[in-house]
């Protein structure tokens, strides 16, 4: 689905300002000031991200644009400069997405980000577990509505099922009073292997026990809602989960990944490392040969490119292994299977890197690797690392651009 927002607005300078604001997030932005105006977008193009809509227009002053606008089945946000109650259910009711106060240009500060959640969204897999298949139905349609995706469970053991089969949830919207396993139970079980910040959870209950939400807080839920409740609230409290859950995956990208090739880097493959440690995992040590040279040849730009391209090179044949940058123009490659599988490889690595040329600026630059190598029965981890780096050295002083494995 393209990314169009329609904007309906009648104040130019506001209009102008959610242009602006809106082009930046990514969206394609279209603009309507009237009823009239709105009619005729909407009679040549129905298909909209989302829509914002000004409750009061010079000639649809009761919120006319609204009905408009939701019997095409578009998603709605409702801008409005008084605050009415009545208003509010109304629209609330008629299934809009949210109502927002146009008290102040700074409104927009809950508008913007918001329109950012919605297309992040799309990258989210909601996990709904309830019993009453009201609840469910009710919940994973709020969800839809918002384009999170998502799968239901009948209980704690089924949604532990699901959550196996489907490895991309994000999030849990989950009940307490279940048959077979309970809301708090489920997370106790899945809370040993799946950190909060691994994967978001809200308990959701209409239990009248007063020791509820402190509960499941401490079996490990992100979060917790009395049932039943205000869609707003429920939306919030959603979008906050999301936001924490974004900001965590970021800062876990930042901390593990190197910022000039995008490899993993030292910290994630030692992690790692530590969680698989699977009995057939071999390790090699590589090194750019005389990459000094390329320095003090082509600048540290070039030297740039170099490593970038590498680490392409080493993806591309070994997309299915940890690749990582040690540091400077060092990388190591884990590669869990059969050890002459994986000396062919990395053969076949040293010659083709031996065979590309480097375009930077007008020139084009060539490098080979020297390649150590060490299988896994030689010992643990630190052990490996050591034995491989002393044949990578092996490897540049008997000439360079070489493999050497034993
Ligand atoms: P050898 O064949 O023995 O490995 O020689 P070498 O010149 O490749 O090795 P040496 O360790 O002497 O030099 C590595 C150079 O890599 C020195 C350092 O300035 C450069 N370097 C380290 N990190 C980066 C980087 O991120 N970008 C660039 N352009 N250069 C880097
Ligand atoms: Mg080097
Ligand atoms: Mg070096």
């Amino acid at each position: 689905m393209s990314h169009k927002i329609l904007v309906v607005e009648d104040s130019r300078a506001f209009r102008n300002y959610l242009f602006n604001q809106l082009s930046q997030l990514g969206y394609e932005v279209i603009c309507a000031e009237s009823l009239a105006e709105t009619q005729a977008i909407l009679s040549q193009d129905h298909r909209f991200f989302c829509t914002v809509l000004d409750y009061c227009l010079p000639d649809a002053q009761d919120g006319e644009v609204i009905d408009l606008v939701l019997s095409t089945k578009q998603k709605v946000v409702v801008l409005t400069a008084t605050f009415n109650e009545k208003v509010r259910e109304r629209c609330i009711a008629k299934g809009v997405l949210d109502y927002i106060l146009k008290d102040s240009m700074s409104s927009v500060s809950y508008l913007i980000p918001m329109m950012k959640r919605l297309l992040n969204n799309q990258n989210h897999h909601a996990l709904v577990v309830d019993d009453s298949q009201t609840v469910r139905r009710y919940v994973s349609q709020l969800l839809e509505h918002q384009y999170i995706r998502t799968t239901t469970a009948v209980d704690g053991l089924d949604a532990l099922k699901k959550l196996q089969q489907h490895k991309d949830i994000s999030i849990i919207i989950t009940d307490h009073d279940m048959p077979h396993q309970d809301g708090i139970e489920m997370i106790r079980e899945i809370r040993q292997s799946i950190s909060k910040n691994e994967l978001a959870i809200l308990g959701v209950s209409s239990s009248d026990d007063k020791t509820m939400t402190a509960r499941f807080l401490k079996a490990g839920a992100n979060d917790f809602l009395n049932k039943p409740f205000n869609q707003e609230e429920f939306y919030c409290r959603v979008h906050q989960l999301l936001d924490i859950k974004e900001a965590n995956t970021e800062l876990f990208r930042l901390a593990n990944q190197d910022a000039l090739t995008g490899l993993w880097n030292r910290r994630y493959f030692f992690n790692q490392r530590q969680e698989h440690q699977a009995d057939n995992c071999h390790v090699a040590m590589m090194d750019i040969d005389h990459f000094k040279k390329v320095n003090d040849t082509w600048g540290h730009d070039g030297g740039d490119k170099v490593l970038t391209s590498i680490a392409h090179i080493l993806n591309l044949y070994f997309s299915d292994s940890i690749v990582a940058r040690f540091g400077g123009e060092e990388f190591c490659i884990q590669f869990c299977g059969e050890f002459a599988q994986f000396i062919q490889r990395l053969e076949n690595l040293r010659q083709r890197i031996e065979k590309t040329s480097i375009s930077f600026l007008d020139s084009s630059i060539r490098v080979t690797i020297s390649i150590g190598v060490a299988q896994s029965d030689t010992g643990d981890i630190n052990q490996l690392l050591t034995l491989a780096d002393s044949r990578l050295y092996l490897a540049k002083n008997r000439g360079r651009n070489q493999l050497i494995s034993d």
